[in-house]
């Protein structure tokens, strides 16, 4: 199949010099860009003739599919269950926790289809999903019908507090805890083996684990070790709040990223998620192991983690750290609108540092898009508009109230534009999302089973009456 895309209002490439292109042309053959060029130049190039699908890209715009570097797809029957008025620690242990806990197979496989059809009407063409409490698998048949790129894992933690908090149980706990690293290991290096590379390599699979106070040291270091011989990468939470830094000081003297690099633990293939609580020289330590950041701004605004008070996101830039953008999910950030992360990544430090140079929208789009990709270590084909990429990209409406007028594309699609005017997402050359609709689930139903599913888990996690804990001690005793 070889498509046209003729006379495109814009193309933003974030290529190395962030070209954009205007009155462009693409060429697309099968799943990858063949040609891109102003569009006379391109039809010099190409007859007409050659092809078999020809777009007028008249009043449309042409950007990367976002990628969304840390979401947790088997959340996503918890939207708006957890109150907003918690910190970090009482969120995960008391609410998260019991969640994860009382997921089924089934909640999981339809709260992933629901989170794709999320994805994919805002846009975004591939994702790094934290990971199924059961089997890589789930993920990947959602993967299958909805036809999006993805990473996905098995959910690991091996260290079980002492005390177990109220609402845990002790089934909830064997289930969700692996007896120790090896155990976990073992099993994640299978699931890399039986998934890492399906779907033609639109889904890979990762040695992923949970992080912080329910994983062991061993497993931390244990996890990208094991990520390096096979080839993939790891990702997991760390320094994710003041309260998890705090700890980490009292119980062993340093702030978790250097407990973490004391170990040998920081490499090119992990993507640490959050990583708000940041000294400078860490700043330097994550420079030079060429580890990535996972931003995730609406997780940060809704559970007060304090990026714009003791995060290093702009340092970390300036230092040349990789720095992504991630929703974390429905529960966490309430969204997965990678547009709304963009927004927020570029207005939050030019806001507290009173500095409006500091993250521009161009480092938006960038952090969005290939730096993404990069983080993924998947940036050989994806996260920009390049001759021999994937063709995963973003059309957006430009015949719309928030494109009408304007002039320069890139502060338009970060400051004016919303997933409102995205017309059409695609993947590996071919539509997802198009005419209102994602092609390859029924919304409808999708929507249905979601909402019968969601109640049910809620009330098995207990989630629904009001005595569930708002402070935390976990992890707080010498454990
Ligand atoms: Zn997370």
């Amino acid at each position: 199949m070889k498509t046209l895309l003729e006379n495109v209002d814009f193309v933003l490439t974030v290529d190395k010099d962030d070209t954009v292109i205007r009155n462009a042309a693409v060429v697309i053959h099968d799943d990858r860009f063949v040609d891109i060029g102003p569009t006379a130049d391109i039809l010099q190039r190409h007859s007409r003739e050659a092809f078999d699908r020809i777009v007028d890209g008249s009043l449309i715009g042409l950007c990367p599919g976002f990628i969304d570097s840390h979401v947790h797809l088997s959340e996503t029957l918890s939207r708006a269950v957890f109150p907003d008025n918690l910190n970090t620690r009482e969120w995960v242990f008391h609410w998260a926790k019991p969640f994860y806990a009382h997921v089924s197979e089934e909640d999981e496989y339809w709260g992933a289809l629901m989170g794709m059809t999320e994805m994919l009407r805002s846009g975004t063409t591939c994702f790094l999903d934290m990971g199924s409490q059961y089997d890589p698998g789930i993920t990947v048949r959602a993967m299958e019908q909805t036809g999006i790129r993805g990473i996905t894992a098995r959910h690991a933690a091996d260290n079980r507090p002492e005390i177990l908090p109220p609402g845990w149980s002790e089934e909830m706990v064997q289930h969700h805890f692996f007896p120790n690293a090896e155990t976990a290991l073992a099993e994640l290096r299978a699931c890399v083996e039986e998934h890492h590379g399906a779907l033609d390599g639109r889904a890979r699979c990762w040695v992923n684990i949970e992080g912080k106070e329910p994983c062991t040291l061993e497993l931390h270091v244990g996890a990208r070790k094991l990520a390096e011989e096979l080839g993939v990468g790891t990702t997991y939470h760390l320094a994710t709040s003041i309260e998890e830094a705090r700890i980490c000081e009292q119980k062993y003297g340093m702030w978790p990223i250097s407990r973490i690099a004391n170990a040998g633990g920081l490499g090119s293939n992990l993507i640490i998620a959050h990583g708000a609580a940041v000294t400078e020289d860490e700043v330097e330590l994550l420079e030079r192991h060429d580890a990535k950041i996972a931003f995730c701004p609406s997780a940060s605004f809704k559970l007060g983690k304090g990026a714009t008070n003791i995060g290093k996101y702009p340092e970390l830039v300036e230092a040349g750290v990789t720095v992504s953008l991630g929703t974390d999910g429905v529960s966490a950030a309430g969204n997965m609108n990678l547009m709304r992360q963009m927004l927020l990544f570029t207005g939050m430090f030019k806001d507290s540092r009173m500095q409006a140079d500091v993250l521009t929208v161009r480092d938006a789009l960038r952090a969005a898009t290939i730096d993404g990709a990069k983080a993924l270590m998947w940036d050989d084909e994806i996260g920009s508009i390049e001759v021999g990429k994937k063709a995963d990209f973003v059309l957006f409406d430009l015949d719309h109230v928030e494109w009408t007028p304007f002039h320069d594309p890139m502060q338009a699609i970060v400051f004016s534009a919303s997933t409102a005017s995205v017309r059409e997402t695609w993947v590996d050359g071919k539509p997802l999302y198009r005419d209102g609709r994602v092609v390859g689930v029924n919304e409808r139903d999708v929507r249905s089973k979601a909402r019968e599913l969601a109640a049910a888990a809620v009330i098995r996690a207990g989630l629904h009456d009001n005595n569930v804990p708002t402070s935390s001690s976990v992890y707080d005793e010498g454990n």
